[in-house]
């Protein structure tokens, strides 16, 4: 069986997005969704890679270090503990203005994720948030769940919408020929 891999955007899809358009920027503000856990357990136990690739422009515009950045991921590592482990995180720190290609709805970071972990981009899916989610993962080549507002798509077709994690993880496994309970 060849290795199977996720992407997963982070805020709104792990943890509470942060009021106001603001960013997660301590530990502190760390707070898990209800079903992230689960839904990580059941990806983890059926041998999924997860790598987490999420915009954070709060770094560009100087509203955290990378350091601060840094201790925000390892305390989501914290709280996933005994869930899942990530495979990687990948981080665009760019702000919309400079253009980068990695900033979503670009697919740099999952194309980049795709070069370091040999991830086979048409077989992955890609769960996201915002309709930039779903532009990124058609723009890179990978399946695409939503998991937001589902009023707020902004024209973007995903290949699956789920209410939660747990959810888009049990879509994932449906699809991907496996069933719950069996690893
Ligand atoms: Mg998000
Ligand atoms: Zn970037």
């Amino acid at each position: 069986m060849s290795p199977r891999f996720v992407f997963l955007d982070r805020d709104g899809v792990l943890n509470r997005r942060s009021p106001l358009k603001r960013y997660v920027t301590t530990p502190a503000e760390l707070e898990l969704l209800p079903g992230t856990r689960e839904g990580l357990s059941l990806l983890s136990a059926h041998g999924y890679g997860i790598v987490i690739v999420t915009n954070q422009q709060g770094v560009a515009r100087g509203e955290l270090t990378s350091e601060a950045l840094a201790a925000v991921h390892d305390e989501l590592r914290r709280q996933v503990s005994g869930a899942a482990t990530f495979l990687d995180i990948l981080v665009c720190p760019h702000s919309e203005v400079e253009d980068c290609p990695c900033r979503k709805p670009r697919p740099g970071l999952l194309l980049e994720a795709a070069r370091r972990h040999a991830i086979p981009l048409a077989r992955t899916f890609f769960v996201g948030d915002n309709p930039t989610d779903v532009a990124a993962g058609h723009a890179a080549g990978t399946r695409t769940i939503y998991v937001g507002e589902p009023g707020a798509l902004a024209g973007q077709t995903p290949h699956f919408s789920a209410g939660d994690l747990p959810e888009a993880a049990r879509i994932i496994l449906r699809e991907d020929g496996l069933t719950e309970g069996t690893a």
